[in-house]
């Protein structure tokens, strides 16, 4: 039996599926990664994408920190592909309990997920920082310089940047979906960000799913490993 056919078996058998996915879930709209080769990590920019995506420098250059964010997190035009798709009709269907991700782009929510899981946040919820008035990501799209609220508070958008930790309750929550899988199907990570990978520590089952166009550490563990585009290995699925 070839690989698609066995994970198309498992996907029929389960109830409590569970994907838990990154930045490759996204690429096939439109939207770069940071670690693929044609990711946001491999392009010139006048610091490093880690750097300008640190809560040190938010803080210290938001308006450096600001004009990178527009150019190159917001991707407000973006569309959900086949994989965002595929995993609304799970949940649709009963089979799917949550989606986990690494995303801030919210394709998951706009192809009809509703279990969705964001450990890092979401472009599309922004705060005041001083009087915690909620922005849309379109007004810090049409905003120049660092975004202000009529207040005169700088609008945070609620994504995590490196150096802050998870939301608590979505971390619980994410943690107890792995965990009560039947199916943990992961996709389009390269599984080198912390500590959202250790999650993956919490499934018990044995039916480990890893998709990726690229190797990742957890390779070795998985039950089944297929290579290669996510939307198009999930669309040939029930
Ligand atoms: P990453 O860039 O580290 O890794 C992406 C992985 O996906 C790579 O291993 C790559 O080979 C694989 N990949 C790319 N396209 C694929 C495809 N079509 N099918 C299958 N695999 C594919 O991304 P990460 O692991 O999510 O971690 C980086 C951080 O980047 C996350 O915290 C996330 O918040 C942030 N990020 C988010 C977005 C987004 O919201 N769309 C975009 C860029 C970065």
């Amino acid at each position: 039996m070839d690989k698609l056919e066995r994970l198309a078996g498992f996907v029929r058998e389960s109830s409590r599926i569970v994907f838990f996915g990154g930045a490759g879930v996204s690429t096939e709209s439109g939207i770069p990664d940071f670690r693929s080769e044609d990711g946001l990590y491999h392009q010139q920019f006048d610091y490093p994408p880690e750097t300008i995506l640190s809560h040190t420098f938010y803080k210290r250059h938001p308006d450096i920190f600001f004009d990178f964010y527009r150019k190159k997190m917001l991707c407000l035009s973006a569309e959900p592909n086949d994989a965002h798709k595929k995993l609304a009709q799970w949940e649709q269907e009963g089979r799917l309990l949550a989606v986990v991700t690494q995303n801030i782009d919210g394709l998951h929510q706009k192809a009809g997920s509703r279990n969705v899981l964001e450990l890092h946040g979401s472009v599309h919820r922004n705060y005041c920082e001083k009087c915690r008035r909620f922005y849309p990501a379109e007004f810090i799209l049409q905003c120049e310089g660092s975004p202000r609220c009529s207040c005169g508070g700088i609008i945070k958008p609620d994504v995590v940047l490196y150096e802050e930790s998870l939301n608590e309750s979505v971390l619980e929550r994410s943690i107890q979906a792995i965990h009560d899988a039947d199916l943990l199907i992961v996709g389009g990570t390269s599984l080198a960000v912390y500590p959202a990978a250790g999650l993956l520590q919490y499934y018990e089952g044995d039916r480990l799913v890893l998709i990726n166009r690229s190797p990742t550490p957890y390779d070795s563990r998985a039950d089944l490993l297929l290579s290669g585009k996510i939307g198009e290995i999930l669309r040939s699925l029930p």
